[in-house]
């Protein structure tokens, strides 16, 4: 039985509406949580997405970064991120390089091997180590009220301020490194989820990279233990114990200033009351939900959810299969290939050899598979393509997704010693196990604006001292989900500061 006002009505079930819920029904509020679909955890989830297949993919979001052990420790969550022995492999020619998070010797052999010298391996050494500093200064400030730009500037110090916040990070991966293949490495983290030319003196690379190397004060990509789903699991378990309320199939319908929330269930058309509203849904569906308008982002990403019946086979005879594709696999992610597609999409076509990574959860987690897929030696490979804008796919879906799912699998088998379609499994049904997502799918199928995997372009997070980030034109309504400033990515960080800021 709902009642008819709550201290808060949560719209969206999200991963960061249920941290925002947790938070606050722990703090003794009454909390209401509206999700449009039959199950909760949005972008973070996981799914059986081949019939017949006993595989649960993470469908869309698929490594954890960002997500605080603070929030996971208040919160008391049952989730376990595992470190990836490998962090990357990247095949150049017969060869590749390495980047072994437990063998500091064979990375340095590999660079060594690709780049000529030590050049390289001492200047990834001194960024990444300017990174690690950045993080570990950084990532307490994300759950705090925010600190303005000269106070962020004094924390982070000159060096890391002038190449970080100020000089487009093109530049200065073009300054610090001289190796194409090296060059992309770096560049990719600013690229993920961003259509953007890292010289742009707009800096919305050098904001991507930021998060990308900041998350919980490492940096590190780590794989969530069970796949996505485990970790809305566990939120909408934490919210749930500590008394929130959460109604599945509940769509929204409109927010009103005065906190009136409509909603339509399979009961038909309701209203309840919210001293706050806290919007998980992507800002231009609030506007929307408001009676306004504001324009859509772009999203600009390809995601490829596979289940192979093994893994494929390298050119590089020095590198296991198994390493190479634990951590980030880097496909045409050189700095001049990254430049190339970028220019192609832009000008509206899709990419000649579109630039992509891939990584196969079950190397480090095989608990997602069913032990005959296990015993079988079946792994999931997830892809995550770049420069693939929305702009692309909506005169003709159906139509660009297969060819950007044909260009892309084609630049993959570039960089491979056979076509991965050779080890994609069957389902039962006879089907392969490939299903691709879109901007405009994800449009369609997740309610996000453009396709946008971050609800917007990610912002600075700094801004006017004292506020949380979360804050819109109306008292009563904050917003909680990624959309809000230092949100982006699976970290429950605006739905803790969405509560933070209601708690006062
Ligand atoms: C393909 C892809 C790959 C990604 N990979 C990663 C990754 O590996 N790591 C990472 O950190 N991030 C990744 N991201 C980004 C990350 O998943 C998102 O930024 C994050 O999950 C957003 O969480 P959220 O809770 O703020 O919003 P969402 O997950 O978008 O949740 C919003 C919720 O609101 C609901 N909703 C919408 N409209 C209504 C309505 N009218 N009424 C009621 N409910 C409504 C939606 O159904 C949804 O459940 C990826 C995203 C995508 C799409």
């Amino acid at each position: 039985m709902l009642r008819s006002r709550y201290e808060a009505v949560i719209v969206g079930g999200g991963h960061n509406g249920l941290v925002a819920a947790a938070y606050l029904a722990r703090a003794g509020r009454r909390v209401l949580v509206l999700e449009r679909l039959d199950h909760v955890g949005g972008l973070a989830v996981s799914a059986r997405a081949f019939p017949g297949v006993d595989a649960r993919l993470s469908r869309y979001s698929y490594l954890v970064s960002l997500l605080p052990s603070k929030v996971v420790a208040d919160l008391g969550l049952r989730v376990t991120l595992r470190r990836r022995r490998y962090a990357s492999y990247t095949p150049v020619g017969e060869s590749g390089l390495l980047v072994d998070n437990g063998d500091a010797a064979r990375t340095a052999a590999s660079f060594a091997r690709i780049t000529g010298g030590t050049d390289e391996l001492d200047a990834w050494r001194r960024f990444y180590g300017m990174t690690a500093d950045v993080a570990a200064r950084v990532a307490p400030t994300l759950l705090e009220p925010l600190a303005d730009r000269a106070a962020m500037r004094r924390l982070v110090g000159d060096e890391a301020w002038r190449d970080l916040f100020e000089r487009p990070i093109g530049e200065v991966v073009d300054e610090r490194f001289a190796d194409d293949t090296v060059r992309g490495v770096v560049l990719t983290d600013a690229l993920i989820g961003t259509f953007a030319d890292p010289s742009d003196p707009g800096l919305l690379a050098n904001r991507c990279l930021l998060y990308h190397v900041i998350g919980d004060g490492t940096g590190d990509w780590n794989v969530p233990v069970g796949g996505m789903g485990a970790v809305s699991g566990a939120l909408a378990d934490a919210a749930r114990a500590a008394g929130a309320e959460i109604l599945t199939g509940a769509e929204v319908l409109a927010v009103d200033a005065s906190g009136e929330v409509a909603f339509r269930d399979a009961g038909g058309e309701h209203a309840v009351v919210g001293e706050r509203v806290l919007a998980n849904v992507p800002p231009a569906v609030l506007a929307r939900l408001l009676g306004g308008t504001e324009p859509a982002p772009e999203g600009a990403q390809l995601k490829v959810n596979m289940v192979l019946s093994r893994l494929p086979r390298l050119k590089d005879p020095a590198v296991d299969p198994e390493a190479a594709f634990s951590g980030t696999f880097h496909i045409n992610e050189g700095r001049d290939q990254l430049a190339r597609a970028f220019a192609e999409a832009s000008a509206g076509r899709i990419p000649t050899l579109p630039p992509a990574e891939v990584y196969c959860h079950s190397l480090t987690d095989p608990s997602i598979l069913g032990q005959g897929l296990r015993e079988a030696g079946a792994h999931t490979m997830t892809l995550f393509g770049l420069h693939m804008p929305a702009r692309l796919f909506r005169d003709d879906p159906a139509g660009a997704r297969e060819a950007a799912l044909r260009a892309t699998l084609a630049s993959m088998n570039r960089v491979l010693a056979e076509p991965v379609e050779d080890c994609l499994l069957r389902a039962p049904d006879g089907g392969l196990c490939l299903e691709a997502k879109t901007p405009v799918d994800l449009e369609t199928e997740a309610g996000l604006p453009g396709g946008h995997i971050f609800h917007r372009d990610l912002s600075w997070p700094y801004g006017e001292p004292g506020r949380w980030g979360v804050e819109t034109d109306l008292e009563r309504v904050l917003l909680c989900g990624a959309g809000a400033r230092r949100g982006g990515g699976v970290s429950g960080i605006p739905g803790h500061n969405a509560a933070m800021a209601l708690l006062g």
